[in-house]
């Protein structure tokens, strides 16, 4: 699926990319196919395509990104990916505030613990994480994602020498085992099963290696599973992306108005007490109306989204890691961090 694409692209991938990725129907060992030539711009680009030496199958790189789909990908996952494709391309450009959002969410993790580290994000969306990643110095980044979004990204990331953008299935990633750090954020509850797309995630950390991810929680959530859920999968996941960029704009304005009313937040940056979602609000406060716009089509596009419940995410760290650690952040969300230890998992087994 989708192998016969575009050949006839402008295509370039950075050499050291293939130090990390994979066939994905075999996990066998990728090279340039023979119309390679070794290219272009400044010595770190190449033109061609990749072949894999097990099973021989052919991968297409498009407009500077690898196209490493299985051959038995779920066509509904394509279409989750393409629903947010409609969101990174609409709302691309990266904002200041990003990085702040980000080690918030992935918080014990800090800028240092990425610097000069091999990392894996599993599901990279236009790019914001891969950026921020890139620019705190980590030896490599290498960002996957299922859609169309790929491209987005790889178009805001290709400044970073660091930086490589792959288009693959996270439920199949089509890299090798050797990342020191592996992240997922705001991905895993958009997958059909988002215990595998954990399990996925942390199965290419080297043994030592950390692994992080924040996931929506059902805690904290409850008006959106009970109000917003049923809206989303009978009518907004289903409206075209221009129709529901213009139907969420009278909620976003609602909701930038309650935020702007009542949650400015207090000198701590915390927001008012006793309001739902105080501080998750708090933190939108200073945001622009565009950004809350983004936020509320985010909610409503997609056809998969899991509010999980601490005791379905606490089992993902129970057996092959140490040092786990599960905490609620802000209330209605879950951010996990923990070491891969396999040799733990042998023992208690
Ligand atoms: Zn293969």
């Amino acid at each position: 699926m989708g192998l016969d694409v575009s050949w006839n692209f402008t295509i370039e991938m950075r050499r050291e990319a293939l130090n990390f990725i994979v066939c994905p129907n075999c996990a066998g060992e990728l090279s340039l196919s023979s119309d390679a030539s070794a290219a272009a711009e400044d010595g770190h680009m190449m033109t061609g395509s990749l072949v894999c030496r097990g099973c021989a199958a052919q991968f297409a790189i498009r407009s500077g990104v690898p196209i490493l789909l299985p051959a038995n990908l779920a066509s509904f996952q394509l279409q989750t990916a393409s629903r947010f494709a409609e969101e990174w391309t609409r709302w691309s450009d990266l904002r200041d505030y990003y990085e702040q959002e980000f080690f918030d969410w992935v918080a014990p993790l800090a800028a240092r613990d990425f610097t000069h580290r091999v990392v894996f994000e599993g599901g990279c969306g236009k790019g914001r994480h891969t950026a921020i990643v890139a620019s705190h110095g980590a030896s490599a980044i290498v960002s996957l994602d299922l859609g169309e979004s790929a491209f987005v990204a790889f178009a805001h990331t290709r400044q970073f020498p660091n930086a490589h953008v792959v288009m693959g299935d996270l439920l199949n990633p089509p890299v090798r085992a050797v990342f020191d750090l592996a992240f997922s954020v705001g991905v895993l509850h958009h997958l059909p099963d988002p215990a595998a797309g954990f399990a996925s995630l942390a199965s290419r950390v080297r043994e030592g290696g950390r692994v992080a991810f924040w996931v929506y929680g059902h805690e904290g959530n409850e008006w959106i599973t009970r109000y917003v859920d049923p809206l989303r999968k009978a009518i907004t996941s289903r409206l075209p992306a221009p129709l529901l960029r213009i139907a969420s704009i009278l909620p976003a304005a609602a909701l930038w108005a309650v935020i702007k009313i009542f949650y400015r937040p207090r000198a701590d940056g915390k927001g008012p007490a006793r309001l739902p979602y105080s501080d998750y609000f708090a933190a939108l406060y200073h945001y622009p109306f565009d950004e809350i716009h983004a936020n509320v089509f985010d909610q409503l596009v997609t056809p998969v989204a899991y509010y999980l419940r601490e005791d379905e995410v606490r089992p993902w760290l129970a057996s092959g890691f140490q040092d786990a650690a599960l905490r609620s952040h802000r209330g209605y969300s879950w951010t996990g961090l923990a070491t891969v230890c396999r040799t733990k998992a042998a023992v208690a087994e």
